[in-house]
Formats: C-alpha cells, sequence, structure tokens
C-alpha cells in the first residue's frame, strides 16, 4: 500500500505556484486574490486565515473583505461587482457557508466567471461537465492532481464517488468521466453501495461521516481517496474511511489529515495563477 501524501503534493504545487507569481509580478501582472467573509463563523474564520497566509508564502496579494453579519445581500452584490469590474483582481471568493438571510446561489452567479476561481458558477459547472477549460472546484481538481503526481492513470477503471455535492462529489465525478474513467456516482439514495464500492478500481468518499467505508466495502487492490473531515468528541480529525482497516487492502490511500485535506488552498492559488495568466493575454 502507498499513502497519497497530500502534504508534499501541495508544498510542490505552492512552489509552482509561487515561481509563476514572481514571474507575472516580473512582467508587471501581481495576481491577486479577493476574499469575501460574512460574519464571525469560527471554522470560516479559520479557513479564510489559511488562505490568507498561504497567498501570502506564494507572493499572490490577498485583499481581505470582512463583513459583519448583518451585510445585506445587495451590500454584498454590490461589492461583488466592484470586484468584478476591478482589473487588478483575478480571483474573487466568498467564503460559505453564508448568513441564512443572503441567497447563495445569487450571490455565486454573481462573481464573474472570468474570477470565480472556487469553480462554483453555473458558466464554470458547465464547462467542466461539456470537458471545456474553465475554473474547477479546487478539492476535486487537487485530488486530480495527486493522481497525476503518482502517475496513476484513471482511463478505463470503474469509479465511484459517494456523495453528490457541487463542491466535491459533482465536480470529482465530470473530472474522472473526462480523463475515460467509468463512473458511479452515488449517495444516501443509493440502494446497492456496499456493491457498487467493492467493484471499484477507485474510490471517493466525500460523505461526511467518519468510518464509513469498511474494509468490507472495498476491492483488493483499490485506490481509496477520502475527502472527509470529520472532528470526532475526542478532538481527533478523521476521514469517511476506516483508515485502519481499509488501508491494508489498498493499493494507494489518502490520509486524513495530510491527504486531500491541504491540496484545496493550493488548487485555490492554482487557479488565482491561471486568472492572472488569462489577464496577462487579454491585455
Ligand atoms: P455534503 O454537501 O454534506 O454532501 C455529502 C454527500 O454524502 C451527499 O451527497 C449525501 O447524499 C452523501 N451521503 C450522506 N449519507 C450517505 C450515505 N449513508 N450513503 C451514501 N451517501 C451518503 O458534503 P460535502 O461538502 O461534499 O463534503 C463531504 C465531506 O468532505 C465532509 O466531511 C467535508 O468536511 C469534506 N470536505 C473536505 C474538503 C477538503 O478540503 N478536504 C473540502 C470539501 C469538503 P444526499 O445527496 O443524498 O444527501
Amino acid at each position: 500500500m502507498i499513502l497519497l501524501d497530500g502534504k508534499a503534493v501541495s508544498a510542490k504545487m505552492k512552489e509552482r505556484v509561487k515561481n509563476e507569481a514572481v514571474k507575472l509580478k516580473n512582467s508587471g501582472v501581481e495576481p491577486a486574490l479577493a476574499v469575501i467573509l460574512v460574519g464571525e463563523d469560527k471554522a470560516s474564520q479559520t479557513y479564510v486565515a489559511s488562505k490568507e497566509k498561504a497567498c501570502h508564502a506564494c507572493d499572490i496579494k490577498s485583499i481581505m473583505h470582512r463583513l459583519p453579519e448583518q451585510t445585506t445581500q445587495s451590500e454584498l452584490l454590490a461589492l461583488i461587482d466592484l470586484l468584478n469590474l476591478d482589473d487588478s483582481i483575478d480571483g474573487i471568493l466568498v467564503q460559505l457557508p453564508l448568513p441564512k438571510h443572503i441567497n447563495t446561489d445569487k450571490i455565486l452567479e454573481s462573481i464573474s466567471p472570468n474570477k470565480d476561481v472556487d469553480g462554483f458558477h453555473a458558466i464554470n459547472v458547465g464547462k467542466l461537465s461539456s470537458g471545456l477549460d474553465g475554473f474547477v472546484p479546487c478539492t476535486p481538481l487537487g485530488i486530480m492532481e495527486i493522481l497525476k503526481e503518482y502517475d496513476i492513470d484513471v482511463s478505463g477503471k470503474n469509479a465511484c464517488v459517494i456523495g453528490r455535492s457541487n463542491i466535491v462529489g459533482k465536480p470529482m465525478a465530470n473530472l474522472l468521466l473526462n480523463a475515460s474513467a467509468t463512473v458511479t456516482v452515488t449517495h444516501s439514495k443509493t440502494k446497492n453501495l456496499k456493491e457498487i464500492c467493492k467493484n471499484s478500481d477507485i474510490l471517493v468518499a466525500a460523505i461526511g461521516k467518519p468510518f464509513f467505508v469498511t474494509e468490507d466495502m472495498v476491492k483488493d487492490g483499490a485506490i481509496v481517496i477520502d475527502v472527509g473531515i470529520n472532528r470526532l468528541d475526542d478532538g481527533r480529525l478523521v476521514g469517511d474511511v476506516d483508515f485502519d482497516s481499509v488501508a491494508p487492502k489498498c493499493s494507494y490511500i489518502t490520509p486524513v489529515p495530510g491527504g486531500v485535506g491541504p491540496m484545496t488552498i493550493a488548487m485555490l492559488l492554482s487557479n488565482t495563477i491561471k486568472s492572472a495568466k488569462n489577464r496577462v493575454k487579454k491585455a
């Protein structure tokens, strides 16, 4: 069994991003990411702080907009409009979840698809599903990067994605399909989940339930990707896969922490560089 070291792959990606950022800066374009946080959600504050830190470490300018909980939808839309029009901004990220009085879909659709570095805008979702170049959500894109780094060819393999969220499950399925895997997307209403998993060469777990994937669900020699991040009562961080029992059966497996998690921010930075390069092309 080989451990897929997302921490190492993300460090390599960040190094690449930093080199690109310096090159862009030297040619007069400073890559810039605007991050909007509305409200006081503790986890969101932590995520946003990590994104800011990663930008600094990679020579990407980060412009933080911390807005109060009572910010109205129109105020948020007005800010996004300004950022859409600002030629010095390459990426716009609205940290989710938003307060309940704000319509998340409306906000995500208001971001220019050209600056949508999270890849959540319907235009980018459509591009991904059509196999066209656009922005791809960072977590599944990071998983593809790990597979690439370890020379794992998914073409012709049976892949099962557990979870159908817009952030992970669906884009993951599209990426695997675009790379010629035979993909089954499963969810809470799937009837024969165990058999589908057992028949899969690649198993991606994006459920949000600790230890959900057990040894009896996994094919011998499978490649197992654990997207889950679950905090147990004792403070431990675990994935959706029962790592101790599953790992011995796998050819490759991602650990939690240190697997998929570190890739998400690295791909956000990479998407910001991609957008900055598009700015150069347009100039
Ligand atoms: P989500 O929106 O809650 O989606 C969970 C999915 O799991 C849903 O599609 C749900 O099915 C499915 N599911 C729930 N119970 C199931 C069951 N018993 N059998 C089969 N499928 C079941 O979650 P998410 O945003 O995709 O995130 C999933 C996990 O990944 C979470 O632990 C999250 O923290 C983690 N995550 C990690 C990163 C990272 O950077 N590593 C990034 C994003 C998310 P239905 O659609 O039928 O409800």
